[in-house]
């Protein structure tokens, strides 16, 4: 009996030591997978848009195009690129600073409504251009407990993107609560939905949902390329919180929300 025992638990340790072994390699695997979509992204999101400036550049330099109207244009081309790389290049750094677990985060108690006043007002002439209504729920804004600037990215991530990619005349709603354990925000947008089998992968590197690649989403000059970081950044941070981003869709649109641990 006693081997028979000790056979068994020692099976089972050995069946544990197995589980762990998987879920080990399942996280390499989505490391692995990970690393080469970023070197992928880099190599498209960086790359095309270089190559797209060098041309552009050379036909100024060697007088190819004169017709002033198609030189500014030229010129314009090129410093909305130039933005955009540096952006993307900011949005690599931050998220290799999270994927390699050197986020310093200063953790305050931080009154949420004041952080999305100001995200909504940095994102009001962005909205006005184009014509989306921006909406705050007037009361339930909890103070939760987070790294200022970190949370402050996460809300402009959010709201940028609910901007950028609801068509003309939409609105975007945000609004905040309590609930058991947690503190939530959510940024619902009238986008129109987002096919359920993409939702899930929204958050990986360089996705972008087929539906999203319609003319209003900017995107420089690559529209229809590869996606950016942004959401990838988001999760990351949100989880270096302890807390958790999810997405759905709702009657016109989605709605993203993210939940913090209580204070
Ligand atoms: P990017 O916006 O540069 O593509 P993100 O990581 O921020 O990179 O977003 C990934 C994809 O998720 C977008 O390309 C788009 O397809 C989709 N998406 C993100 N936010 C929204 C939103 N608020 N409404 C609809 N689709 C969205």
């Amino acid at each position: 009996v006693v081997s028979l025992a000790v056979g068994w638990l020692f099976g089972r340790r050995l069946a544990t030591a197995a589980v762990w072994a998987d879920q080990a390699r399942d996280r390499e695997r989505r490391i692995e997978k990970g690393r080469r979509d970023l070197v992928a992204w880099v190599s498209h999101d960086l790359r095309t848009p270089l190559a797209g400036m060098r041309a552009m550049a050379e036909a100024l330099e060697d007088g190819v195009v004169r017709d002033p109207a198609t030189v500014r244009e030229y010129h314009r081309r090129i410093r909305v690129e130039t933005d955009r790389m540096s952006q993307l290049v900011d949005d690599l750094f931050e998220l290799s600073r999270i994927n390699a677990g050197a986020l310093r985060l200063s953790l305050t108690a931080v009154p949420l409504g004041d952080l999305v006043s100001d995200a909504l007002a940095s994102t009001a002439p962005m909205a006005a251009a184009r014509r989306i209504r921006l909406v705050a729920a007037e009361s339930g804004w909890p103070v939760v407990t987070a790294s200022p600037p970190e949370l402050a990215r996460v809300v402009a991530n959010l709201l940028v993107n609910a901007v950028r990619y609801t068509p003309e005349d939409g609105t975007v709603m945000v609004s905040a609560g309590r609930d058991a354990g947690s503190a939530w925000l959510s940024v619902a947008d009238t986008c129109g939905g987002i096919p359920e089998p993409d939702l899930p992968r929204l958050f990986d590197v360089a996705f972008r949902s087929e539906r999203a690649r319609t003319p209003h989403q900017p995107g420089g000059g690559t529209a229809g390329g590869a996606g950016g970081l942004g959401l990838a950044i988001v999760r990351g941070l949100v989880e270096a919180h302890g807390g958790r981003v999810d997405v759905h869709n709702i009657r016109d649109g989605c709605r993203f929300v993210v939940r913090l641990p209580a204070a």
